[in-house]
């Protein structure tokens, strides 16, 4: 950890920071050199996933106890600058100073370490096998504490970080505060190694077992959070041969070990079949605060597709109840599937006809206190997904204008985009709805979902769904992100009428 120290900035304040320091006991030191110090401070590339004011801080700490001066920083500190940070001094003129140098770089780096990356590295971020529980959790603290992240959410973060079957990760929820958390982790290392000793055993005893469901045994890698919900998590767009890399082309190979349930008999997408069991004067779904504006929207292609993830005001959430919904849904985040052209794309279909896009409003049920605990749990509602369709029109979305426009900027850390209200995107509130329990439409497939699809497409242009056709992945574009009809096995799909 580093301590802030106050910045000596200004020409001014040198010379009387200088004569502290030849106060201070260190000073009296014999000097250290660089070497000396090479591996007390780590490289800085302008990479946001490393905070450029913590590097400034570390270089501080080090000159101080090094007794260096003002010179010794600026050439240490110039030293270890590399990258895109290297090419960005190199065009900087009169960095002839450690100040000149900190403040040019603060300048430049500071704001792009955002709440979206270290949010980011969190959700990247999983315990090792050679780190003990709590070595993880303090490691996950260092990471939070460089940005704002809210105790509630660290906590989370930590839990999707340790693998293992989440039946027994239950008991990690509902810590009140850190110290509780910390005390839940113990508990929980405890239990781990109990069961693991258990199944040492039982591995002796059945050498041949087949492999355990991932759902029913085995102390496996946590399989990567789904596509459909994830907020920016996927670490393995670069690593193609990661076991749990998957792709839409290569959906024949999601059912393996690694997504076993991506092979269950309720999946989704379906084919609304005519048939359908209509429900007259049903009560209403019910909208509350989609037309509240979100403090932070933040746009993110990582890799499947485009998500917008956002942060509300205390009581500005969105929520969903009503109508088929027993209970409050909590809003969580939405994303996109499309396709190669207007043909195609929806992943649902209706009678066989695709519409060319897709839009997933992703809802948790509020009796779980995160959306990871919600999906974690193996119940069929667990999650409400509103499916809204778009068609190609001439008519323009206003709301979906405003998004389409960051979204060629938006990267794996994010782009923040201009806050919009949900209920901006065109929603109509009083629509009729198709809905049926299926699962998520990406690995690892949770059965978790109780959809939602509403029966009239919005309108987009042509040239904004163009847009998503040309989002890249890896250097290419991702032409289609959608995943083929499932087989419905017998499950009934009810209509619910338009609601007056
Ligand atoms: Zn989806």
């Amino acid at each position: 950890m580093y301590r802030r120290r106050r910045p000596t900035s200004g020409r001014g304040t040198s010379r009387g920071a200088r004569e502290r320091a030849i106060e201070e006991p260190v000073a009296s030191r014999a000097k250290l050199t660089f070497q000396d110090m090479e591996g007390a401070v780590p490289i800085f590339t302008g990479n946001d996933d490393y905070p450029v004011d913590k590097w400034v801080a570390q270089i501080e700490e080090v000159a101080h106890s090094a007794g260096w001066g003002s010179m010794e920083k600026l050439l240490f500190g110039k030293r270890l600058v590399k990258g895109v940070a290297e090419r960005f001094l190199r065009i900087q003129v009169g960095v002839y100073s450690w100040e000149k140098l900190k403040s040019t770089l603060l300048e430049e780096f500071a704001r792009k370490v955002s709440g979206a990356s270290v949010h980011r590295r969190l959700s990247k971020s999983q315990k090792t096998s050679e780190e003990s529980v709590n070595e993880y959790f303090y490691r996950m603290r260092e990471i939070a504490s460089v940005g704002s992240i809210e105790d509630r959410d660290l906590m989370e973060y930590v839990i999707d970080g340790i693998p293992g079957r989440s039946s027994m990760k239950g008991m990690l929820y509902g810590a009140r505060n850190l110290k509780e958390f910390r005390d839940k982790l113990s508990a929980f290392d405890g239990l781990v190694e109990k069961v693991k000793a258990e199944e040492a055993a039982a591995t002796v005893a059945t050498a041949k077992a087949v492999p355990a469901p991932s759902t029913g045994g085995g102390w496996r890698p946590k399989a990567r959070t789904p596509a459909l919900i994830d907020t920016g998590s996927e670490d393995n767009l670069a690593d193609e041969s990661s076991p749990t890399h998957w792709t839409y082309d290569d959906q024949s190979r999601w059912v393996s070990a690694i997504f076993p349930m991506c092979g269950g008999t309720r999946q989704s997408p379906i084919d609304i079949p005519a048939d359908v069991t209509p429900v007259i004067r049903a009560p209403c779904l019910f909208w509350s605060n989609y037309h509240s504006a979100q403090r932070y929207l933040t746009l993110e292609n990582n890799g499947h597709s485009i998500y917008a993830s956002s942060t509300w005001a205390q009581g500005g959430i969105p929520i969903l109840s009503g109508g088929i919904l027993t209970g409050n849904y909590i809003f969580a985040a939405l994303h996109w599937h499309w396709g190669r052209d207007n043909s195609d794309g929806s992943e649902h279909s209706f009678q066989s006809h695709k519409y060319p896009l897709e839009m997933h409003l992703v809802h948790y049920n509020s009796q779980y206190p995160s959306l990871s605990a919600a999906l974690a749990s193996n119940d069929p509602q667990a999650l409400a997904v509103v499916g809204v369709m778009f068609k190609a029109s001439i008519f323009s979305n206003p709301g979906m204008t405003v998004l389409t426009q960051a979204m060629r900027r938006a990267t794996s850390t994010g782009v923040q985009n201009s806050v919009l209200p949900l209920g901006h995107l065109g929603l109509n509130f009083k629509d009729g709805y198709y809905t049926y329990l299926g699962s998520l439409t990406s690995p690892p497939c949770n059965q978790v979902v109780r959809w939602i699809i509403l029966k009239k497409p919005l309108h987009i242009k042509s040239i904004q769904l163009n847009i998503f056709r040309s989002i890249l992945v890896n250097g290419r574009p991702l032409t289609f992100n959608y995943r083929n009809i499932q087989p419905l096995n017998g499950r009934q799909v009810q209509y619910y009428d338009q609601c007056l």
